[in-house]
């Protein structure tokens, strides 16, 4: 359809009035061509008449073109005003008013007023009126013709075809109209149906057991049903016109929060569960959708929220992962939990970097089936439960704690350190502080006398690699149980064994040195530093450990011990201050001997050592001048500056320092520059294979060239054979040798007696 038409057919698009177009073109066409051909036939013919009703049907023919043009507006007019316009021409010949053409006026009147709308019926009313006045006006001054003589079948033929057309357009309006009730009254049923879901819809959200909550696109709150007010305790005006985030998300924490308003943002729905708060400050816990409402046209116009109180669903599900997670008895957590922890611990796929060790411990009461049994399962209960008190609170904050089954009890240890032995020293170290609980006095309500108790304990250490399994984890400690149990009873064992072992023994000894050194196992042995003449100039102290069960212990065994913990600091004290008594003695005062102590990197940088030896010397009254300590490299590697400000500090003292084994570690000539240090030790690795070994000599002959330069004196250690000691002197004539070849460690008595008699019987006398 064409623009033009458009505007012409705008008010036309009902199909009655188009059938009316249609039907009022055909009988225009129909009555005037019927009626033209009839006159034609007259005789003597009256041209103009038949023109005229010709003139009428051809307006029909062509309203009937306009109108399959689909130009209905234009066609309907041309039907009205040009049949008007010939039937008048008609009805000026045929006599006006005398004639029978009058008929056909209210007939266009009825089509204009369907067809054309009020405006043009009434002035089609109007103008037929004026004419018909003229048609009596002229009438009565006798101006218009005679009524001509008929021809009986055109006027049958005209009579038929009026009352058809109008029958025809009153029928047509008819249906029209009976139509338009018809619509007019399913939309009234419809709208009440309508209107009927509504309310029923409206009762629905406001009766719904959930709470519904309607916001406008700012998050006002324009609707909440009655089940919100119920469930949050506020009133309605309360909350109505205000941000439902005050009210309905405040349990959301904000990255939450950022995800529920990006979703709403791009028209999408959001679900997700929130803790909010009720009016009394109680929390609600709700699984809560927000959804965009839209309108018909896609538009966004509302949220809404839908609140389904989820508090007792998860407090039933809190209570079953309870149940399922932990003992009923003890309220401890279960295996179950147990495993759930360690697969937590294993190491991620794809990490690199080293992986933090753990210990998992499994704990068995011994004896308790015999007790059980003796005393029932009520005080066997009892005894479980307090336990597990006991263990739980021995158990360092981020251990865990746990009971497998019956009288079994798992550990899990945390983080126990960088390598596994360290880890391992720490779980046996542990194992032992809860063996020490256990075995503390139990009283049992419904006990007279309290009960001491011991257990078996296995020990594993988890994840030994990126593929340890729990399971395999969980079956090592059990192991590790079973062949403590067979130990029988109140004994730690390991799955790995040699760690086991090297654990068991380091532990062992940390825990006996410590008592050793209150209880004076600990002998000063002194070993001799002698000068090309075979002068004894010096003497080194070693320590030793006089042990009640395994006899003298070599400091090989315990000093790397003592190392990794601040035993290596009362250690070292106690050696220093006996080695001023010893230099204050008169076996030092006589003669030019110098003694040298070895001190330990941890002991020198304790912050009051210098304060600590000053007050040692001053106590003893020993002669500064002749003490040594001797340092080894490691010792410097840190803090390098508060290092060398500490020496200068001891050596304004008097105090000198030798670096000992010096050859093994950095070697470093920039800072022996730096570094107040007097003597060099050459390690006794280098002299042993001296003589023989082009290497080993090369690099004793370099250290003394060393030694040479900054002016330091040289001792050579571990000097056992002739030709080494030959060899030493043949380099470096001023060297100091120690080593078997002149003398062993021997205990301080026995040095005094050699090198000193005077003062050892002077000793001997005092005694
Ligand atoms: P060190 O300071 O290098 O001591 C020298 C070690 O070599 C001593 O071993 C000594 O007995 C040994 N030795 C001496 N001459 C010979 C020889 O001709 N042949 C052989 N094979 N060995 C010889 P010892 O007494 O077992 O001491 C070992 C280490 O323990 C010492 O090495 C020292 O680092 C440490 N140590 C000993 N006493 C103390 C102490 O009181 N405090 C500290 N911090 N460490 C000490
Ligand atoms: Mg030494
Ligand atoms: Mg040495």
């Amino acid at each position: 359809m064409t623009q033009s038409a458009t505007a012409f057919s705008s008010d036309f698009e009902d199909v009655t009035t188009q059938h009316l177009v249609r039907v009022a073109g055909w009988g225009v066409l129909l009555i005037g061509c019927s009626i033209a051909m009839l006159l034609a036939l007259d005789t003597p013919v009256q041209t103009g008449r038949v023109l005229f009703n010709l003139g009428a049907g051809l307006v029909g023919g062509l309203a009937l073109v306009l109108a399959r043009l689909r130009h209905w507006r234009l066609a309907a007019h041309l039907l009205v005003w040009g049949v008007w316009l010939f039937v008048t021409l008609v009805a000026v010949r045929n006599g006006g008013v005398h004639g029978p053409n009058l008929l056909n006026y209210p007939v266009l009147i009825v089509l204009a007023g369907w067809m054309l709308g009020g405006r043009a019926t009434v002035l089609l009313t109007v103008l037929t009126g004026v004419l018909f006045a003229l048609f009596f006006w002229a009438d009565a001054r006798g101006w218009m013709p005679q009524v001509p003589e008929g021809n009986t079948l055109a006027y049958a033929v005209y009579l038929c075809g009026i009352l058809l057309l109008t029958a025809a357009a009153t029928l047509l309006s008819r249906r029209n109209y009976l139509g338009r009730v018809d619509d007019a009254q399913r939309t009234a049923s419809h709208l009440a149906a309508s209107e009927a879901e509504l309310r029923k819809l409206l009762r629905a959200v406001e009766q719904s057991p959930e709470s519904v909550v309607i916001t406008d696109l700012q998050g006002c709150i324009e609707y909440v049903n009655q089940a919100y007010l119920l469930r949050t305790g506020y009133a309605r005006d309360e909350v109505l016109g205000r941000s439902s985030a005050a009210f309905s998300s405040n349990g959301l924490a904000p990255a939450q929060r950022q995800g529920l308003q990006e979703t709403l943002a791009r028209g999408e729905v959001w679900a997700g569960e929130q803790v909010n708060q009720r009016k009394d400050g109680t929390s609600l816990a709700e699984a809560v959708v927000v959804a965009p409402i839209r309108q018909p046209d896609g538009r966004i116009s509302h949220f809404v929220e839908l609140k389904q109180d989820i508090t007792e669903r998860k407090r039933a599900a809190d209570e079953i992962h309870r149940l399922a997670h932990y003992d009923v008895l003890t309220s401890l957590p279960n295996r179950s939990m147990l495993v759930e922890h360690l697969t937590g611990l294993q190491v991620p796929p794809g990490h690199d970097g080293p992986a933090r060790v753990h210990a998992l411990l499994l704990l068995d009461l011994d004896r308790f089936t015999t007790f059980n049994d003796a005393r029932g399962s009520e005080m066997g209960d009892r005894l479980l439960c307090a336990v597990a008190l006991r263990l739980s609170q021995q158990l360092p904050p981020e251990g865990l704690l746990v009971r497998v089954a019956g009288d079994e009890f798992a550990i899990v240890l945390h983080g126990l350190g960088g390598d596994m032995a360290q880890a391992g020293r720490n779980a046996l170290a542990f194992a032992a502080q809860m063996q020490a609980a256990l075995g503390q006095p139990l009283r049992l309500q419904g006990d007279a006398a309290p009960t001491q108790w011991t257990a078996s304990t296995g020990i594993t250490l988890y994840p030994q690699s990126g593929e340890d399994a729990v399971h395999d984890a969980l079956r090592r400690a059990s192991t590790a149980l079973h062949r403590a149990k067979a130990l029988g009873g109140g004994q730690v064992a390991f799955f790995e064994r040699e760690m086991g072992q090297a654990a068991e023994l380091r532990f062992r000894v940390e825990r006996e040195l410590r008592h050793a050194i209150g209880a004076g196992e600990l002998r000063l042995f002194l070993q001799s530093q002698v000068d090309v003449q075979g002068q004894v100039v010096g003497a080194e102290v070693l320590v030793r450990w006089q042990h009640p069960r395994d006899g003298l212990v070599s400091p090989a065994v315990f000093i790397p011990v003592a190392e990794g913990s601040d035993l290596i600091v009362l250690l070292g004290r106690w050696v220093l201050e006996q080695s001023c008594l010893l230099l204050a003695r008169p076996a030092f005062a006589g003669q030019r001997v110098r003694l040298s102590v070895n001190l330990s990197a941890r002991q020198f940088r304790q912050p009051d050592f210098v304060d600590e030896l000053r007050q040692m010397l001053a106590r003893s009254g020993a002669d500064p001048t002749r003490l040594t300590l001797e340092v080894t490299e490691g010792l410097v590697i840190d803090d390098f500056d508060d290092v060398v400000a500490k020496m200068h500090e001891l050596v304004a003292l008097g105090v000198e320092f030798s670096l000992d084994d010096f050859g093994t570690g950095y070697s470093s000539l920039a800072y022996l520059k730096r570094l107040p240090i007097r003597e060099l030790k050459i390690d006794r690795s280098f002299v042993r294979d001296a003589s023989t070994n082009a290497d080993d000599g090369a690099l004793v002959e370099a250290i003394l060239s060393v030694a040479r330069h900054f002016g330091m004196r040289v001792v050579a250690e571990g000097v056992e054979t002739q030709a080494q000691a030959d060899y030493l002197v043949a380099h470096a004539p001023a060297i100091v040798c120690q080593g078997f070849l002149f003398s062993r460690p021997e205990p301080q008595a026995d040095w005094l007696a050699r090198c000193a008699p005077v003062d050892a019987a002077l000793n001997e006398n005092s005694h």
